[in-house]
Order: structure tokens, then sequence, then C-alpha cells
């Protein structure tokens, strides 16, 4: 007779207790709403981002912090691609025909944007919101109420914008924090896209998003801290032509629908985040404003266009896995 094997029904291997928690928590959170991922997060922009520039630029901040955490290179913006439309639609979730800033300089006598914004959403649920830029007409993004600080540095550059953000942070540690670097958008118009201009705005970039890096460090609060790095539009390079002749310059523009146009990096960097991740799934720029509200524990609104970059995080967690 063969001898039968011992079977024992309660020998489940870990490995399947554990999947079972993580299947129980993730359906508590869609039952319940979000899970807080985060106490802090900082989106950065660098205006006129084109992927293939960052890559030639000296960046070694950036590019460690894409590699260290989860990134693509082929994320995309709206069309038009243009600083002021891209970047509502950044921090506000939703696509130019919903958020309807048609504009691109600063109009007071428009107002601020229409639909509320990522800052408005968080201080609904009571964090506190910081934004500092290098161009006034960041101010459309501020409805009333909505953001705790805001400030445009005297020279508006990318440094005097990380300083304000460092003495803030040092300061008081706000929950979300939107920083705005300019200098390569003003460069890459005047000079082109890959002009050594260009280059070296993008390398002040770096330097200023070292300063950021290290407050949020000495603040004591990088290991709740998420970042995002990203970009409104790219651009292309267009001869100049003046009287109906070239002149041999090159000057860059943006607005199109055209790849060079349209292509934004996107990295999450810090809690939770994946290590050593290439993000597969599309990212679009509104995507931006649902990932930092879902950091926080806030469910996107049923309104916005974005979604969250989901895929680029812990599946669960990690505090809340941890809990018996
Ligand atoms: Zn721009």
């Amino acid at each position: 007779m063969a001898k039968l094997e011992p079977r024992c029904c309660f020998l489940i291997p870990m490995k399947s207790i554990f999947l079972f928690l993580q299947v129980f928590l993730l359906c508590a959170a869609a039952a319940f709403g979000a899970l807080k991922r985060a106490d802090h997060v900082f989106i950065i922009s660098f205006d006129q981002g084109a992927p293939a520039g960052i890559q030639k630029a000296e960046m070694p901040v950036f590019k460690a912090m894409a590699a260290e955490g989860s990134h693509t290179w082929q994320a995309y913006t709206i069309v038009p691609s243009i600083t002021l439309p891209s970047h509502t639609s950044m921090l506000t979730g939703v696509g130019i025909q919903k958020h309807q800033v048609l504009w691109n300089d600063y109009q007071p006598d428009k107002g601020p944007v229409g639909v509320p914004t990522v800052f408005s959403i968080a201080k609904e649920h009571g964090f506190t919101t910081a934004l500092f830029a290098t161009k006034e007409k960041f101010k459309t993004l501020v409805r009333p109420g909505s953001v705790d600080t805001f400030v445009v540095p005297e020279p508006p550059v990318a440094q005097g914008v990380a300083d304000a953000c460092a003495a803030e942070v040092l300061k008081s540690k706000p929950n979300l924090c939107f920083i705005h670097f300019g200098d390569p958008d003003v460069a890459g118009h005047k000079f082109g896209m890959n002009s050594p201009e260009k280059m070296k705005a993008f390398a002040e970039c770096d330097a200023a998003l070292k300063t950021i890096r290290e407050a949020v460090k000495a603040a004591g609060i990088e290991a709740s801290s998420v970042f995002i790095l990203t970009a409104d539009h790219g651009g292309h390079d267009v001869p100049e032509v003046k009287d109906g002749q070239p002149t041999g310059k090159i000057y860059g523009s943006h607005g199109s629908p055209a790849k060079e146009d349209v292509e934004i990096p996107w990295v999450a960097w810090g809690k939770e985040v994946k290590p050593g991740f290439e993000i597969a799934a599309p990212v679009v720029i509104y995507d931006t404003a649902a990932t930092a509200l879902w950091l926080l524990g806030i469910d996107p609104p049923e309104s916005f266009w974005g979604r969250p970059v989901a895929s680029a995080f812990a599946p669960v967690p990690v505090a809340a896995a941890q809990k018996p």
C-alpha cells in the first residue's frame, strides 16, 4: 500500500498570508478612502525641461533621483504645450478644455483659475501649502485661501526660488510645495534647445534642486517626503529669419503637438517610491496633481482627468502593511 504523505491544512505559507494582507488592505483603502503615503510632497517643474536636453545636461542630482526612484522620459503635456495652460493642467488635474486658462501671461482681471487646484484641495483637508515660482503669472493658480506661502524672488532665478523654498521648509515644513524653475525656458527661447546657455541653465537648476534636497534633509522630513520632478513642455529649434533671409542663428519654440514639444520627464523619488523602476504606464501632465493628493491620503476628485501614477510606488503603504 502506498504511504500517504501527511497533510496539514494549518501550514499556510507565510507568503500567502502576506499576500492576503496586501489584498485586504488594498480593498480597505478602496472602501474607506486613500491611505496616506507621505507627509510632504514636492512638485518641481523645470520649465522647457525636454527629456533630451536634461539627458545631455550636467544634472547629477536630477539624474541620480531618476535612477534611484521611478521615472519615465515619455510623459506628455497638453496641447497647446505652453507654460501657463500646461502648469494649470499639472496643478488642477484637468485638461485645458476644462480649466480654460487659455492665456500665458498674468491677467489679474481674469482672476484665479475657476476649478479646484491641488493646493485648494490639500487645504480643505488641513494640509499646508506653498508655491515658489520665477514667474508672476503663477498667481493665476492661487485661489483664495489656498496657498499659505507664495514667493516670486527678485531676481526671478532658480537659485532664488530654491533659497526661498529652503527657508520655508526649515521654518514651517509645508505639506505640499510646488517649485517652478523658469531659467531653462528663458535660455532655450533665446539661444536654442541644446545651446550652452540652456545647458548652463539646467545645471543651475540642478544646483537649486540640491539646495532644496539639503533643506528637506536638514528639516528632518526626508524620510516622509516624496519629490516629483517634471516639466510643463519641451521645445524645438527654429532657424531665425530676418527680412526673408536665414540669419544662421536658431531659437527655441514650443506650443505644438510635435513630440519634441509635448514630451516631458516624470520622476518620483522618496518615501515608498519603487527603486530603479521605469514607469511603463502612460503619464500625462494632469496625473501630477492626482498623484500629489493621493500621496497625502486624499482621493483625487472624480472631476479630475488625472489619475495617480500608482505603479511608481509600493503596492501598499509600508506603515499600513506593518500593522497587525
Ligand atoms: Zn514653459
